[in-house]
């Protein structure tokens, strides 16, 4: 039989939401609410029953693909597993209820845990102090090249160019346009790091910054970031550093001690907090001495035992978020950082950087690797070997992975490998899956060699076969337009 879900509000003396549990007294309606907001007839809301809502989300969430199905080899992206401790912890109903209005004396828990996670953050970096409001690295990026406008405006400087190499992240340019500059691309060299020449040759007086990804989006540590540093400091301009790759680094090397003027940190990727669908994300900004005045307000201070929000800041860019920035992600980074300590955070980078070698170990012969064969965290193959001799392409490759139940890698990115493959495994991937994930690498060369029209027409195991992207970004109204 259906249970009817109708909450049956003609009823004298009802009661509204309690707000978790019996932490909050549940309180009549009517004094929560004028009478006349108040509903006279029962809402609409589809009859079923608990066993059918229960029953379609999980049909729908098996046709996802999910990292806490299989691996998600999505490089850049730090796609690694999300402990439900994370989860745990931010549905406290300590925080989970509470209201960003609420007087600061009734929300000294959640103040400390933003105090004490930015702490953590400065020290895992190496900066000076760190930010939590910025929304998602791109977020934090467009915070941190604020905060260098405000700086050189503050020293009466003009200038109107940002620096950003010619393997970065789509957002680095995207921010710095949107911050006003005129984007200037540096050039990567043989080795894939940046091309110092190239750099020396762009750097004048009226370059605001450089903006570097370190290890860079080929996974490669950028050995000369010390001369970098300097080149760009004896310039008078400021370095900004993509943390996106912090999956690398944690407890082994701090951006502030390379020379770092602003950096980003994605908690939703080093630090666990899940990410993908457009959920929320957080991306902090660490800065160093120099930028301290221009954080944007209100910044979390301490004052003997007690902390709150200080406005006092003259210099300030302002705020970039209403609040405080993405509190839940920002519970759930605590939790893990708490939980795995300084050497588990050393352990994390140490398994990603052995996993991303080891699975390219395994891919190398079939595959081509156009830059050095020892990497970081992740490392980009390129398809040009199986799209020359057997017109498969790299989207091919990707939507044949599909078939053998894995996620696909990041295709086409970085810009500078041609058909490239990006794998990022992460450490939170066994050798048993990476051995797996590698066979299905493995078999789609084979197929490439043996059947190339079957990959042509992958995938064909999946709920939703190839889509027509083309028309897919033309005609947003799909369902309409067939
Ligand atoms: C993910 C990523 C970004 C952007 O971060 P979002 O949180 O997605 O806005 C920037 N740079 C690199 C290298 C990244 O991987």
């Amino acid at each position: 039989m259906r249970e009817k879900l109708i909450f049956d509000i003609s009823r004298k003396g009802r009661k509204g939401y309690s707000l978790s549990g019996n932490h909050f007294p549940e309180l009549p309606l009517e004094s929560i609410l004028p009478a006349k907001f108040l509903r006279t007839t029962p809402a609409e809301l589809p009859e079923v029953s608990e066993s059918e809502v229960v029953r379609h989300f999980v049909r729908l969430s098996n046709l996802n693909y999910h990292v806490d199905k299989n691996m998600y080899p999505l490089g850049s992206c730090t796609m690694k597993y999300n402990p439900k401790i994370n989860d745990y912890t931010c549905d406290l109903p300590g925080f989970s209820a509470l209201h960003p209005l609420q007087p600061g004396k009734t929300t000294q828990g959640a103040l400390q845990l933003m105090y004490e996670l930015a702490e953590m953050l400065r020290e895992i970096a190496g900066m000076a102090a760190v930010t939590l409001q910025p929304a998602a690295g791109a977020h934090g990026e467009l915070t941190g090249i604020l905060l260098i406008k405000k700086y050189h405006e503050s020293i009466g400087s003009k200038r109107h160019k940002l620096l950003v190499v010619d393997s970065a992240h789509g957002t680095n340019p995207a921010s710095a346009a949107l911050a006003g500059y005129e984007i200037i691309s540096v050039k990567g060299n043989a080795d894939g790091r940046t091309d110092l020449d190239d750099l020396r040759s762009k750097l004048d007086g009226d370059v605001a910054a450089l903006m570097l990804t370190n290890p860079n989006t080929i996974g490669l540590f950028e050995k000369e970031i010390q001369l970098i540093s300097k080149m760009v400091h004896d310039n008078g301009s400021l370095l900004y550093m993509d943390g996106a790759n912090m999956n690398a680094l944690l407890g082994i090397a701090r951006p502030g001690d390379m020379g770092f003027d602003v950096m980003h940190y994605n908690l939703h990727k080093p630090f666990a907090a899940p990410h993908g669908g457009g959920g929320p994300g957080s991306g902090p900004v660490g800065v160093s001495e120099k930028l301290l005045p221009f954080l944007p307000v209100p910044v979390i201070v301490k004052e003997g035992d007690a902390y709150k929000l200080s406005y006092d800041r003259l210099e300030s860019i302002g705020r970039m978020m209403n609040f405080y920035g993405n509190f839940a992600v920002l519970v759930r980074a605590y939790t893990y950082i708490r939980m795995l300590g300084p050497d588990g955070l050393r352990r994390v980078s140490e398994n990603a950087i052995i996993n991303a070698n080891y699975l390219l170990s395994l891919l190398l012969e079939r595959y081509d690797l156009p830059y050095p064969k020892t990497v970081l965290h992740e490392f980009c193959l390129s398809g040009d070997r199986q799209k020359k001799a057997h017109g498969v392409k790299t989207l091919d490759i990707a939507k044949r992975l599909l078939d053998y139940g894995f996620h696909a890698p990041t295709i086409y990115f970085p810009l500078i490998v041609s058909e490239a493959l990006m794998i990022e495994p992460t450490e939170t991937e066994s050798k048993e899956t990476l051995d797996v994930f590698a066979r299905a690498l493995l078999a789609i060369a084979d197929e490439a060699e043996t059947n190339p029209a079957l990959l042509l027409s992958a995938p064909v195991t999946t709920p939703v076969k190839r889509l027509d992207d083309a028309m897919a970004s033309r005609q947003l109204n799909i369902c309409c337009a067939l």
